[in-house]
């Protein structure tokens, strides 16, 4: 069945809300201006500048218009995959190391908007507020209400044919409830709100989680810090880490000054610092319309298209994965769905197939808040082969797959030194 967007092609042009500058935002602003005319998009960005959560803030909480701070990259930050799979498909970095700064990949994202000329069609520090659907039917028109953050007081509405929603998933900080947290007197954080490791010198620290930048605050801190105890439910982590780094199981409880893990061993700490994670939201969309349930939206198709509005889709809701050249992917396949070039099936069978994948991953051993999750084995490379057959191209590279794998293996087990290395991607 030919989707019912389609049905209404035959107008000349199509007004398209793209929400958020980020790399997914310009993937879809790129794909709409090259892949057909027809489409006249309006990106909403609530930052003053393109580059999405890699434009650093130093301010933490709130930012100079008031408004609550976005980003959560820190100062020293460094990318943790190659830049060959950061890289979009019609726009190469640099020469220079393979694994960028912070303000590196910040630029290159600058570059490719001013490369593709994409900027005048971005609304800088214009907030979306809300976002409703005209009526009921799956090719939906859809009010958008926004406010320019440095005034606040006037509320804009403007009607598109499309939203691409690229608002991003790591902002809204996720923190696990811990016993006793409300006696602890020392300094509870968030990763979204680390900036600098000089802030934790001469004192005890306690990280929970071990993933990238569990690992990497444990690494930046250990520089100024006492001691690191980097607590976490995985098996010991491979990497050598520095000598102040402390593995250790879980939280069990907080006292006055005191964290006591899993095993019953205790530590006296001046800062308990949660590396977390963050939640999936869509605070613009009505829960009528989108539902995140322990980290699965839904309903939506291939992460990608509300199954019950196709004129709302998602880039970037897949989660772990090279999400430059995937949010390009992504970013085309929903051109394609928009131009009506994708025969989507019925709304039962797109259920169907959501289930499905939810299903399976259950087998694969992810847990209900993985439901986006790609990751290891080759979850990514199976959605990316997916989504191409559905929307009519080809795949990314099979070299991107090797690459990925072999970084993960180097950074697992070299955590201090896999920075170091170099890569270049020959074949495609
Ligand atoms: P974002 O970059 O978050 O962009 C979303 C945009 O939407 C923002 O500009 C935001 O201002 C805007 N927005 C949101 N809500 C609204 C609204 N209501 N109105 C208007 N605008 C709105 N990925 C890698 O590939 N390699 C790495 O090394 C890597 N390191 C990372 C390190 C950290 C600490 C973190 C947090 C993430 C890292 N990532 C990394 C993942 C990162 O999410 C992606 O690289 C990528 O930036 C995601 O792009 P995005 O466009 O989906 O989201």
């Amino acid at each position: 069945m030919a989707n019912s967007y389609n049905q209404t092609m035959s107008e000349p042009t199509k007004r398209v809300a793209v929400i958020g500058a980020g790399a997914a935002g310009l993937s879809a602003l790129r794909n709409l201006l090259t892949t057909t005319k027809t489409f006249i998009p309006t990106c909403f960005e609530r930052g003053s500048d393109v580059g999405g959560l890699w434009l650093y803030n130093r301010n933490t909480h709130t930012d100079d218009n008031g408004m609550p701070v976005f980003s959560s990259v820190y100062r020293d930050l460094s990318t943790n995959i190659p830049k060959d799979l950061m890289a979009f498909p019609d726009f190469p970095h640099k020469d220079g190391p393979s694994y960028l700064s912070r303000p590196d990949v910040c630029d290159y994202l600058q570059r490719y908007a001013d490369r593709y000329d994409l900027r005048k069609y971005i609304k800088m520090n214009t907030f979306v507020q809300n976002i409703r659907p005209n009526c009921k039917e799956s090719n939906t028109k859809w009010t958008v209400s926004y406010f320019d953050v440095k005034q606040k007081e006037e509320i804009h509405t403007d009607v598109f044919d499309a939203v691409i929603v690229c608002n991003g998933h790591q902002e809204k900080a996720y923190s696990p409830d811990i016993e006793g947290l409300d006696q602890f007197k020392g300094e509870v954080l968030h990763s979204h709100n680390y900036r600098t490791p000089e802030y934790f010198a001469g004192k005890n620290v306690v990280i929970l989680g071990a993933s990238f930048s569990g690992q990497d605050l444990a690494v930046g801190i250990s520089s100024f810090g006492k001691k690191i105890f980097l607590s976490h439910l995985k098996d010991p982590l491979l990497t050598v880490l520095p000598a102040n780094v402390m593995e250790r199981t879980g939280i069990k409880r907080m006292t006055k000054s005191r964290v006591v893990f899993l095993d019953d061993t205790e530590e006296e700490v001046d800062v308990l610092l949660f590396c977390t994670g963050f939640q999936t939201h869509f605070p613009f969309l009505s829960k009528d319309i989108i539902q995140v349930i322990s980290e699965r939206v839904t309903p939506v198709y291939k992460h990608i298209i509300h199954i019950k509005y196709h004129t709302l889709l998602f880039v970037g809701i897949p989660k772990l994965l090279c999400y430059f050249p995937h949010s390009f992917e992504i970013a085309r396949a929903v051109v394609n769905i928009l131009n009506g070039n994708v025969a989507l099936p019925s709304e039962d069978e797109m259920l169907e197939d959501a289930e499905k994948d939810f299903a399976q991953r259950k087998t694969e051993g992810l847990d209900d808040a993985k439901a986006h999750f790609m990751g290891d084995g080759d979850r990514q490379w199976r959605f990316n082969k997916d989504i191409a057959k559905m929307a009519g191209f080809k795949p990314l590279p099979t070299a991107f797959q090797r690459l990925w794998d072999y970084v993960t293996i180097q950074r697992d087990n070299h955590f201090l030194t896999f920075r170091k290395q170099n890569f270049k991607i020959i074949d495609s």
